[in-house]
């Protein structure tokens, strides 16, 4: 895997590749790589097949945090990483150290202004237009023709979908089902900061998901997840809601396809996760 840690070196190293490298695919990441973000190198591995360019990006964007704490404790395996990305056939990863990304006075950002209004959005000012304006750098850095976007944070995906629709931004964008561990829990690289005992009692933020989805009411759901939530005294909750799934609005019945979503605190450390509710499928 070659290893690119400047934007100059990026696009000098793609700009080298016989026949621009084929078909570019993205697949972004902050790092400490899991399961989750290895399914999704994995799609973009065979996305791009074997003549294209499969580039992964590790860049803890502080743009998109709202939490000091949170972008301070961030973990950030890197030589694991690497190493990861080596067996999993990246062709290269863009590594910028935090100075690299943004002008000490840069004054431009992308502000999606009605999908990032609820749920994450809500609740963590600014972090949508640091995700929109970190994605789109990306984009334009590579050259990429598709990005892998994972779908347990759903709604940055339908923010960058917004985002790529309204200002043509010329990349396809490929969703990926979210990956869990064996009981439940979401993979995501902020597990890692859960002790023992927040750990073993994070499972039941899917549980709640799974019980309430069987529920025909948003306001039983939203009751039943608070219920279940408030039964651990280790987590805090962020937030509760069921929203269309088009327009990430809140729902008062499930006439049309819905996700209950939830975001906890453990200590310091957030977790979220959805399901979809809605319509009976038959
Ligand atoms: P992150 O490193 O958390 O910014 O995530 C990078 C990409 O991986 C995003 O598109 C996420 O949605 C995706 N991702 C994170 N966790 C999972 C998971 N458990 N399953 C599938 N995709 C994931």
């Amino acid at each position: 895997v070659r290893i690119e840690r400047t934007r100059d070196g990026l696009r000098a190293w793609l700009d080298g590749l016989p026949g621009g490298g084929g078909m570019r695919v993205l697949v972004p990441t902050m790092g400490a790589l899991h399961r989750g973000h290895l399914a999704l190198i994995a799609r973009g591995r065979a996305l791009a097949g074997p003549e294209g360019t499969l580039v992964v990006s590790i860049f803890v964007n502080p743009l998109q945090f709202d939490r000091a704490e949170d972008l301070a404790g961030y973990p950030r395996p890197e030589e694991r990483d690497e190493a990861l990305c080596r067996e999993a056939g990246v062709d290269v990863l863009f590594l910028p150290p935090a100075g690299e990304m943004y002008a000490s006075d840069h004054s431009v950002t992308v502000s999606e202004r009605a999908l990032s209004l609820g749920l994450c959005g809500a609740v963590r000012p600014g972090h949508f237009d640091g995700v929109c304006t970190v994605v789109l750098k990306l984009f334009l850095l590579t050259g990429c023709r598709v990005a892998v976007f994972g779908e347990k944070d759903f709604q940055q995906l339908a923010v960058v979908r917004r985002m790529v629709r309204d200002l043509d931004v010329p990349v396809e964008i490929d969703a990926f089902p979210t990956v869990r561990e064996e009981d439940g829990l979401a993979l995501s690289s902020r597990n890692q900061r859960l002790d023992a005992a927040r750990r073993a009692d994070a499972p039941r933020i899917r549980r709640a998901l799974l019980e309430a989805a069987r529920l025909s009411d948003p306001a039983e759901m939203l009751r039943l997840v608070r219920t279940r939530l408030g039964e651990s005294p280790l987590l805090r909750v962020d937030y509760v809601e069921v929203v269309d799934a088009a327009t990430l609005r809140p729902v008062e019945d499930l006439r049309g396809a819905a996700l209950l979503a939830v975001a906890v605190f453990y200590g310091e450390v957030r977790l979220i996760d959805h399901i979809a509710v809605g319509p009976r499928r038959e």
